[in-house]
């Protein structure tokens, strides 16, 4: 009998996804300063195995957004990015279960998009300060104070601003699509510095509109400053400033691009610097990391504490048997509504 042979097959399997993690995860910080090693991968393994495996038997799709922990997307993803592209794969799904790792207000988004999925989150309390500092009531409230407004919903926002909206954008597709409304007047939520944001670059376009928006902000984006940019180019000569539309009007200004999340990945691996500061979430930085390895980051970039209570282990309960709070529901009157709104930007945004 060769050597070989005599390992048991199981644990054969278990080195091989162990392997397959650390060339995944090879150059990826597995805490501050510290990169994924062997060793680490081999006590995921077990874990992200056994996910995958419950993946078939359930017909399940795991949808991951860049901002979950690197072990999660490329451990047991099946695609990975912004709020925009994984509304869109949960609209083609046709798998039995979604199990979305993110926060709640994506997964609603692909439960209005695929109603006869069971849609999952791993974590219920992963909310986000941006869509939850607006309810549909105070939305309604709003409306009723500015009846000549075209409403304009921010994906980050839940279901019933969804359903009070004309048209729901992302950071990408904002400009085009408000720019198409015949509306003058918009009442753009809940962003309030996205929508400063998108005043300042609606009027540099030479789009005559009035924005008008509620008061939420991203606990993440609203805390980057100018100073801190000015303090950091002057110690990294040739750096490039990227940010969020999420961040402050001042913080735009200083940074030398800003975009959305699939934006910003697109400009840093176009762009040749010696260094590159990311004003967003750390997330994003380890699919850099991953995804363009040459690239060197100085740091910056900031952790959204609702993204990371998604974990590996919370994904395979909410796959094995989802409790009911793991469980998305919506009202089918609600639901539908959410859905025109989210179509309409099917149809307003551009094509790539
Ligand atoms: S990064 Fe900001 S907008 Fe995104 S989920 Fe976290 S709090 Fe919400």
């Amino acid at each position: 009998m060769s050597a070989t042979s005599a390992v048991p097959p199981a644990s054969l399997a278990l080195e091989a996804e162990a392997e397959r993690l650390f060339r995944a995860l090879l150059n990826v910080d597995c805490e501050p300063g510290r990169t994924w090693d062997l060793a680490g991968c081999r006590r995921i393994a077990p874990l992200t195995l056994e996910i995958n495996r419950l993946k078939k038997e359930k017909d399940a799709v795991i949808l991951t957004h860049s901002y979950v922990e690197p072990e999660i997307i490329y451990g047991v993803g099946d695609f990975k990015g912004d709020s925009y592209f994984l509304s869109l794969k949960a609209r083609e799904s046709r798998a039995k279960m979604i199990v979305f790792a993110g926060v709640v207000f994506m997964a609603e988004t692909a439960k209005i998009l695929s109603p006869d999925a069971t849609v999952v989150v791993p974590d219920r309390g992963s909310g986000c300060s941006l869509a939850d500092s607006l309810t549909g009531d105070q939305l309604r409230q709003l409306k009723a104070a500015y009846p000549d407004a075209a409403v304009v919903c921010y994906i980050n926002s839940t279901a019933d601003v969804k359903a009070e909206s004309d048209v729901c954008v992302t950071s990408g597709n904002v400009y085009d699509i408000i720019a198409q409304l015949p509306e003058r007047r918009i009442l753009f939520v809940p962003d309030r510095l996205m929508g400063q944001n998108i005043r300042d670059e609606l009027k540099r376009r030479g789009v005559d509109k009035e924005l008008i928006t509620s008061d939420g902000t991203c606990i993440v984006h609203d805390v980057f400053d100018a100073a801190s940019v000015t303090e950091a180019r002057a110690r990294f000569p040739g750096l490039k400033v990227v940010a969020h539309p999420e961040c402050t009007p001042e913080v735009a200004a200083a940074a030398d691009f800003v975009g959305s999340t699939g934006a910003m990945m697109k400009y840093v691996k176009g762009t040749v610097a010696p260094y590159f500061l990311m004003l967003t979430e750390c997330g994003l930085v380890g699919r850099l990391q991953v995804e363009a390895p040459e690239k060197h980051f100085i740091g910056g970039c900031r952790l959204c504490p609702y993204m990371k209570l998604n974990s590996l282990e919370k994904v395979r309960d909410a796959l094995l048997a989802p409790r009911p709070d793991q469980i998305v529901t919506l009202d089918e009157h609600l639901r539908r509504r959410a859905a025109r709104s989210i179509e309409r930007m099917f149809e307003l945004a551009p094509r790539d």
